[in-house]
């Protein structure tokens, strides 16, 4: 899973009484960071500084906010929208740093902090975003627009400020004002817990293994990982499985006992749909009506109408089409691999048709009898450094960035590595965090996060801090973290998202860096992915752990095409996902509705087979429940078109070629959200995106 987590919009309350007796001194957010480049002092911050800095930051805007509307000049895109723009900077901070922990660091602390100011900081947003002397404001300088002397960037903040406040309900009166007020905090609630009940679910599951005859077909590495999991469950002498992903997915994909398979694949997929405490069939019914009235109100017929209308795609009926095209062939695929695996169960004298439990573990069999590819022997030229000092030397040839690690900086956690960003002729760009491994109070996946984003503030350069957090395999005994490829790729493609955040030109907040629309946003990451696979640039980085033999050409051919295999699997998975997303976004009733039955019809109506489930069944679908991604998980997808029709570009000249790489540089990933998206590729490559580079990258065509 990979997601972008963007900084959360933010707004406040009123200042109540710190516990300290000078908190202005004793409370690292209230003075300004003494740290090098201004990163948070994370060695200093405690979980009581939070709640006074949220109030104190809350207050501080709404002073801003007062005195944008109280100044009786007349209305201009300075003493307005600029002045909106750069409001709230201490309310930045602290979201900054408590948000990013919450995800990555959490405890039952951070947990309850959450409860009490998620409530506070959306009735500030309302504030602000309902805030009627505001509204009429921004609304006399967006009629005013065309005769302002803009900026195309200034001319997009107005752009977006304005559509802003009109979707949040600014021209709504009376009851209907209210009442969106109301669904906000109670939509920040429920999606919130939504999470919470899946951290609680995740976490409460093992898999134990007392009998070693139960570890039969499991590599060396997946049990040392697991008896290494044991130990730190106070379990010594036996072996732990648990429900993140690199834990039960090796499992899955060796283990030569069926119904333990069953067992933790089920586990898995039930979470929070178990009728207890942490279910989440309720939050969903809930989290749909109140987004549809939400859309109602504003004027939209759906969600999705309302969602859509800011993305690249427009419509549903675009998204659906995108779907379509490839859910077909697909489906078709998939299935000629579901037989291959009946045959090899026939073969070897299993009496059973395949299950969802066993897909994984054929998958391996085949891959190994098919392109005698193993996966353990894959890992050996994926060390965690020797991926790192790849990806950064791929970034290098392109752009001229290095990148020089920061022992100095404070961090979190003692495994969180920051890295200090510079442009060829060594100016500092910004500061990279990277976070490799699972720890219990780490979410599931791997994201990519701002700490502080870039902008001008005051006149002068803020320069970006950003974060990266994956749930890579460990070092286990006396080896190094030895990735799969599947990580590998997933490094490269957060690492993305950081350059879009480190490489922006943008003055404004509101379209800095990542502040793009959803379906676009993974084009500059998932882009990176095409040069962590590609032969040529493998020889230069994939290198064996202990005897640094670069990766033979055997290897890489047969890792070629295992890459196509399964991928009728990956995409089913992956489209259904993102249609069933959509079906319950489309919904214009949701009453009553049964998340479970939904799923099954409309997975049903699509001939979703038995063997596959949807890459996230509703009850574990956080990024629709949870997260920024609701009618727009299929942007994965969409951004697919995008990252595999520019990477052509390269394709057409060479891997570095020094004109395409500036060019992507200076019309994407310096321009942040500054201009239409379309607009922004049409003039990297020169026209719109076509859909073949990415059937044929996925073998479909
Ligand atoms: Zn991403």
């Amino acid at each position: 899973m990979k997601k972008l987590v963007s900084v959360l919009v933010v707004a406040t309350v009123i200042l109540s009484g710190c516990n300290t007796e000078n908190p202005e001194t004793m409370n690292p957010f209230l003075t300004e960071y003494t740290t090098p480049f201004g990163v948070p002092p994370f060695d200093q911050i405690e979980n009581e500084h939070f709640i006074p800095a949220f109030e104190e930051g809350m207050k501080l805007q709404q002073a801003e906010i007062d005195a944008i509307v109280g100044n009786r000049d007349a209305a201009t895109f300075e003493n307005t929208i600029e002045a909106l723009d750069k409001s709230g900077e201490l309310l930045s901070k602290v979201n900054g740093v408590f948000f990013r922990l919450r995800s990555a660091e959490t405890n039952d602390e951070l947990d309850s902090i959450a409860r009490v100011i998620m409530p506070e900081l959306t009735a500030h947003n309302s504030s602000i975003s309902l805030n009627p002397g505001l509204f009429e404001k921004v609304k006399t300088i967006y009629a005013e627009s065309e005769s302002l002397d803009l900026s195309s960037e200034q001319a997009m903040v107005l752009k977006k400020t304005y559509r802003g406040f009109v979707r949040g309900g600014a021209n709504l009166v009376g009851e209907a004002k209210e009442r969106i007020k109301e669904i906000d905090k109670k939509l920040s609630m429920l999606t919130m817990q939504f999470g919470d009940n899946l951290l609680k679910e995740t976490n409460s599951y093992q898999l134990v293994i007392k009998n070693e005859d139960d570890l039969a077909g499991l590599p060396e590495s997946v049990c040392s990982a697991a008896s290494d999991a044991a130990g730190a469950a106070g379990l010594e002498g036996k072996w732990v499985f648990t429900l993140q992903k690199p834990s039960w997915i090796p499992f899955l994909q060796y283990s030569e006992k069926r119904e333990l398979r069953e067992e933790i694949y089920r586990a898995m997929f039930m979470r929070s749909n178990n009728g207890n405490e942490y279910d989440n069939n309720k939050l969903i019914t809930e989290i749909l009506e109140l987004r549809i009235e939400r859309a109602n109100l504003l004027g939209y017929e759906t969600h999705a109408a309302f969602v859509l209308e800011e993305r690249m795609s427009k419509k549903s009926e675009n998204v659906y089409d995108l779907l379509m095209q490839i859910w077909e062939p697909a489906l078709d695929k998939a299935k000629e691999e579901a037989a291959m695996m009946q045959q090899m169960i026939d073969r070897d004298g299993g009496d059973f048709k395949l299950a969802s439990w066993d897909w994984w573990y054929y998958a391996e069999k085949i891959r190994k009898e098919k392109y005698s590819l193993n996966e353990e022997e894959v890992r050996s030229y994926f060390s965690l450094e020797t991926v790192k000092a790849g990806l950064f030397d791929v970034v290098n040839k392109l752009y001229g960035l290095t990148f020089e690690p920061r022992k100095d900086l404070p961090v979190y956690h003692e495994e969180v590595m920051p890295y200090e960003v510079k442009e060829s002729d060594g100016t500092h760009l910004g500061i990279i965090y990277m976070d490799f491994h699972p720890r219990p109070g780490k979410r599931g996946g791997a994201w990519s996060t701002s700490i502080r984003r870039a902008h001008v503030q005051d006149g002068k350069k803020v320069t970006p801090v950003h974060l990266i957090v994956m749930n890579f395999t460990r070092p286990t005994g006396d080896k190094p973290a030895l990735l799969s490829f599947d990580e590998t790729l997933t490094f490269f493609h957060e690492f993305g998202h950081a350059l879009h955040s480190m490489l922006t030109k943008c003055e404004y907040l509101t379209v800095s860096g990542t502040a793009v629309a959803t379906d676009f946003v993974e084009l500059p990451s998932q882009i990176m992915e095409n040069w962590c696979a590609h032969p040529d640039v493998l020889k230069t980085y994939a290198k064996h752990y202990q005897t640094s033999e670069v990766i033979p050409d055997e290897l890489i051919a047969k890792l070629e095409a295992a890459s196509k295999f399964n991928q009728g699997f990956a995409t089913v998975e992956y489209t259904a996902a993102s249609i069933l997303d959509m079906d319950f976004h489309t919904l214009t009733d949701a009453s009553g509705i049964n998340a479970n039955a939904f799923e099954e019809a409309s997975m049903k109506r699509i001939g979703l087979i038995d063997e596959i489930i949807p890459r996230y069944k509703s009850n574990y679908f956080q990024h629709i429940f949870a997260g920024g991604y609701s009618a727009g998980y299929y942007s994965y997808m969409w951004s697919e078109v995008l990252d595999k029709d520019a990477f052509n570009a390269f394709l057409e000249t060479s891997l570095f070629d020094q004109a395409t790489a500036t060019a992507f540089r200076e019309n994407i990933l310096e321009k942040g959200g500054s201009l239409d998206e379309m607009e922004m590729y049409v003039n990297f490559r020169g026209a719109e995106p076509t859909i073949e580079p990415l059937l044929k990258g996925r073998g479909l065509n």
